[in-house]
């Protein structure tokens, strides 16, 4: 795999190493919350944690941080297993979940009670944010801060057996209420649920929060860097907290800026938006930033991998161009997807001076790229579709491709000659005319003439119809996390984002092309053939990434 690029956590982890700081060990963890699918900016962190663990000889656990039952859920769990393994990392045996850890958390938290560092109360969740105060103004104690020991004992141990209703009590930490880090006034550390959990089912009816949970499961499964994004930077105070008080092995904490990708969303809470209100079909839509969607869409886990190594890591947050990412793609799919020639908007050409029942079989190259790739056999004969976008009747100057009485060059094939175009009752264009040049096969004229174009093309009676999505991007606005007054991101979704072209022509050699399957339609751009919807007689391709130049105008 590759390596990664220099950046201050990696230094940071290089001088520990080097120190021998937690004996020179590095142990990282993925902590996902199972509450909606993997996305781009989750690949990020995938790709630090995994990449940091596997460059300095030590490990990276995946682990669910599943504290929170009511969004969570095993479809989660399961699609973010999935999407971690295709991105190309391994944990070995480091599948955790912080749910396996209740019992031992419920024990740390009786073990602060018994300090004098954890109480029970009956604050209302409303009250306890009154209490909390402001930046500029201290907290305010709780009533129920003073409680006795054995009292916070007894009433912890009855909100666990399940005596009291939900939003009735929370267990808190005693730090200080006129901290000047908010994080650090008497934070929750238990609330009651009276909900089923996926794994533990209805064992718990009460929850440790994410900053009570956090540093506990890094501190048990022996982390010693423990990377989160930046918004976590205020509450490193607790996290260090609580780690001290119980005297336990102390991760690190080390923040980064969170990836925001242009002209998209990252937050499972929106794109749960977009799926849940049908802005689009799923998870998995080819649209979305998730990374069961770009798997579809037929990105490859090389792509997206080198993409978040050239993004970098840092401290502050920027937004990354979408077109950065689709150049990663292309770049990969360059060197590795084969060329096929496919027409989306059929223009039918017929071959005059071509014999009726003729047909034969031209060399094309599979993929310049590669050597190796070899070359195949593309099926030629009297009735051809060319792209409609190739041919004006009435060209303008800069128009170099087709038109009445101009000759052009056929890929692999023939020079060909406008000589009419065939219209319908309404004057549309429904089919060219052409003469070939027999002399000019393979492409070239032995008389040395030149033509200014060259187009793909495939055979009518040989073609296989295919269906042909075209995305876009999925908002129009460059950053639609900057929502306007009185407005809504869904306000700026793209209209079109998705253009579906049924009746496309693909040539033979993919008839037995298989779902997920990638290539490179000559001139126009790379394909993958939809793992969903397609079948066998009638493919579907979704264009993963358009070609940036076309090579022949
Ligand atoms: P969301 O806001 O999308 O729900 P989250 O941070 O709540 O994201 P988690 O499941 O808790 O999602 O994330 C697991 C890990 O992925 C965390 O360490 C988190 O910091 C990281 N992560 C999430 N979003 C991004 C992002 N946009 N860029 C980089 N890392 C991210
Ligand atoms: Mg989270
Ligand atoms: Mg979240």
């Amino acid at each position: 795999m590759e390596s990664q690029a220099s950046n201050f956590i990696r230094n940071i982890v290089q001088e520990d190493v080097a120190s021998g700081k937690y004996g020179g060990k590095v142990i990282t963890r993925f902590p996902p919350e199972p509450n909606g699918y993997l996305h781009i900016g989750h690949a990020k962190s995938i790709c630090l944690n995994f990449g940091l663990a596997a460059e300095f000889g030590g490990y990276c656990n995946l682990r669910f941080d599943d504290t929170n039952p009511s969004k969570e859920e095993q479809e989660y769990v399961d699609s973010i297993i999935e999407d971690v393994r295709w991105l190309g990392f391994d944990w070995g045996d480091g599948l955790y979940y912080a749910s396996d850890y209740f019992e031992q958390m419920y024990e740390w938290a009786i073990q602060l009670i018994k300090m004098g560092k954890a109480y029970v109360c009956d604050l209302s969740a409303e009250e306890i944010r009154e209490y909390r105060g402001t930046l500029t103004e201290p907290g305010k104690e709780s009533p129920y801060r003073s409680r006795s020991v054995e009292e916070n004992l007894n009433l912890f141990e009855r909100m666990r057996n399940g005596e009291f209703p939900d939003g009735s009590k929370t267990l808190r930490a005693k730090i200080d209420m006129s901290s000047g880090n908010i994080n650090m006034r008497d934070p929750v550390m238990y609330r009651i649920k009276h909900e089923y959990h996926h794994r533990t089912g209805n064992k718990w009816c009460i929850y440790p929060m994410y900053d009570y949970a956090h540093p506990l499961s890094d501190s048990i499964e022996g982390i010693t860097h423990s990377i989160c994004t930046m918004e976590y930077e205020d509450h490193r105070p607790l996290y260090d907290w609580f780690l001290e008080q119980l005297g336990i092995h102390h991760p690190q904490q080390i923040e980064f800026a969170r990836l925001n990708l242009s002209h998209t969303v990252l937050s499972k809470r929106k794109l749960l938006r977009l799926v849940k209100e049908g802005y689009v079909n799923g998870w998995n839509d080819p649209r979305m930033p998730t990374i069961t969607g770009m798997r579809r869409r037929g990105y490859t886990p090389e792509a997206i991998r080198n993409f978040c190594n050239r993004i970098g890591v840092a401290k502050r947050e920027s937004l990354v161009d979408m077109a950065l990412l689709e150049f990663c793609v292309r770049e990969h799919l360059n060197k590795v997807a084969p060329r096929v020639m496919a027409v989306l908007h059929p223009l039918k050409v017929v071959i005059t001076n071509y014999p009726e029942d003729q047909e034969e079989y031209l060399d094309a190259i599979n993929n310049p790229e590669d050597p190796d790739a070899g070359t195949r056999k593309v099926p030629f004969s009297k009735v051809l579709y060319i792209e409609r976008g190739d041919f004006m009747e009435n060209p303008h100057k800069q128009f170099f491709r087709l038109a009445p009485g101009r000759e052009v060059r056929l890929r692999y094939a023939y020079f060909i000659k406008c000589e009419s175009v065939v219209k319908d009752r309404n004057g549309e264009i429904v089919e060219l005319h052409c003469t070939y040049d027999p002399a000019t096969r393979g492409g070239n004229a032995p008389d040395g003439r030149k033509v200014k174009a060259t187009l793909h093309w495939v055979s009518a009676p040989h073609a296989i119809e295919a269906e042909v999505r075209l995305y876009d991007y999925l908002f129009v606005k460059e950053n639609p996390n900057d929502v306007e007054e009185g407005k809504d991101f869904t306000d700026y979704i793209n209209p079109k984002s998705l253009e579906i072209l049924k009746s496309c022509y693909v040539e033979p050699s993919l008839k037995d092309a298989m779902p997920g399957d990638r290539f490179q339609f000559e001139r126009i751009g790379y394909f993958c053939i939809d793992t969903v919807d397609s079948t066998p007689g009638k493919p579907i391709f979704n264009r993963i990434v358009s070609l940036k130049d076309e090579w022949a105008k």
